[in-house]
């Protein structure tokens, strides 16, 4: 009998990974680092809750950190078996996990050295750059909507979820003496109306057991569809000023979106061209897998795409690779459109874009994600008189700006709508990677459209699926 396990993402919002023991073997959904306080993380990271060895395959939903990050662990312990997942999530990983393997270095690096000072035991960085490169040999691309057969008898296919480039829900069949048991994974579940992207697959398609995620089942989102002129605004007033536009941004997904809105804003004259730049390699990296994929791309992408060849800002926009042309862009003093990572602030050439333009009043900082506490990021947002950036203070006299509107998750009416339908057919659901009330407020949801039991799991429970 098929059984399901929890292990990361139960009560909390990283470390996506659910087990799945079908015949052929344990099944890993998502596979996914813990973020958060250093030392927690660590421990968990490494504790595995099963031998990698014994895993028959890996079904993964998307390539943000918090559900693939732990693959090259994974690989390092002794994981050999396939990693499913769609063309785009494997691309987006390829240079996400190398990417994620340079910081894991560099932190130990940092670490070890401040440690040597005062005697402590060295740290071994979770992985490093030859177990991403590895990993990289296991991954196996399957298109969305293409059914996969695996293990023993089971198989499994990638929906729409609207969330990032390549994100989908996983439905996993599983036999089980008669009828097969159907398992629907949300992943991250996405948003309607987001620009470039589908929206994600509505209604999600029937099963007997469901597993969602609950990040923002608490909130309504502001709309996305007013985000375009709200930028053109602030970029206008800005100019107007003769100040430089500063945008901390995610790498991927909203760094593409901001460039697309603007270079649509400049073709179809809302906006006159100014120089805008993409300052930061795996942004200008993670563009050219968006550029490979236009089988993800919306209606509307898609025709712009057939149009233009490029919608990510061809002829206007400049995407820096190079630290002396990121650097070259402080002395220069006319107005300009600076898009840089990190996107909370805590690290890369966003942070030198900040020293050298917070103390101007006439330089707008736009905030256009999630700015977790405690971070740089979040004390821009709360307008504190001073930011600390490399050990000194400095006074943020610019202007401060946030837009809501283009969060990547479902918000609790995306999620009724989505899973509202096939609430009643469910034999239970299970909420994760919500902290909090979320999972109780997604427990509500889907209670409300008629699912009799919801479970929110904790770290090790099991289930038997029957
Ligand atoms: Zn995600």
């Amino acid at each position: 009998m098929p059984e399901l396990q929890f292990h990361g993402a139960a009560g909390e919002v990283t470390g996506s990974m659910h087990i799945l023991h079908v015949p052929g073997g344990p099944v890993l959904l998502d596979c996914g680092m813990f973020q958060g306080r250093r030392a927690e993380a660590i421990g968990k990271n490494r504790r595995l809750p099963l031998r990698p060895q014994s895993i028959q395959a890996i079904l993964l939903s998307h390539a943000h950190m918090d559900h693939s990050g732990n693959i090259p662990y994974y690989v390092r312990s002794g994981l050999r078996c396939p990693i499913y997942s769609t063309p785009a999530t494997c691309d987006l990983c390829d240079i996400m996990l190398a990417d994620s393997a340079h910081i894991q270095e560099e932190d130990a690096k940092f670490w070890n050295e401040k440690r040597a000072r005062s005697a402590e035991d060295w740290i071994d960085p979770l992985y490093t750059m030859e177990d991403a490169r590895a990993a990289r040999h296991f991954f196996h691309p399957v298109p969305y909507d293409q059914p996969l057969q695996f293990g023993d008898g089971c198989k499994a296919v990638w929906i729409e979820a609207g969330h990032i480039l390549g994100a989908a829900c996983v439905l996993v069949e599983a036999p089980n003496g008669g009828r097969p048991i159907k398992i629907l994974y949300t992943g991250d579940l996405g948003r309607f109306d987001m620009p470039i992207l589908r929206d994600p697959t509505c209604p999600l398609p029937q099963a007997d057991y469901l597993i969602t995620e609950s990040t923002y089942a608490d909130k309504i989102h502001h709309n996305p569809t007013d985000q375009k002129e709200q930028l053109v605004r602030i970029i206008d007033e800005t100019r107007a000023a003769g100040g430089k536009v500063i945008i901390p941004s995610f790498s991927i997904g909203r760094t593409q979106n901001i460039v697309y809105y603007l270079s649509h804003a400049i073709r179809e004259g809302l906006m006159a061209p100014l120089p805008i730049y993409v300052d930061s390699p795996l942004s200008t990296h993670a563009t050219e897998v968006f550029k490979k994929h236009p089988e993800c791309y919306d209606e509307d992408a898609l025709k712009d795409f057939k149009n233009t060849g490029d919608i990510f800002g061809h002829g206007l926009v400049e995407y820096i690779t190079d630290t002396a042309a990121s650097k070259a862009l402080n002395d220069r003093r006319e107005p300009m459109v600076i898009i840089a990572a990190s996107g909370m602030c805590e690290a890369g050439r966003i942070l030198h874009h900040l020293k050298n333009n917070v103390e101007d009043e006439s330089n707008t900082v736009i905030v256009v994600g999630f700015m977790a506490q405690h971070t740089l990021g979040r004390r821009i947002v709360e307008r504190r008189d001073e930011i600390k950036i490399y050990g000194r203070f400095y006074k943020l006299l610019c202007r401060v700006e946030v837009l809501n509107g283009l969060s990547a998750h479902a918000d609790a009416a995306d999620f009724a709508r989505c899973l509202g339908p096939i609430a009643p057919g469910l034999k239970a659901a299970f909420a994760v990677h919500g902290e909090g009330t979320q999972p109780a407020a997604m427990a509500d949801i889907l209670k409300k459209a008629g699912c009799k039991n919801t479970f929110i799991p904790k770290p090790g429970e099991k289930f038997q699926l029957t």
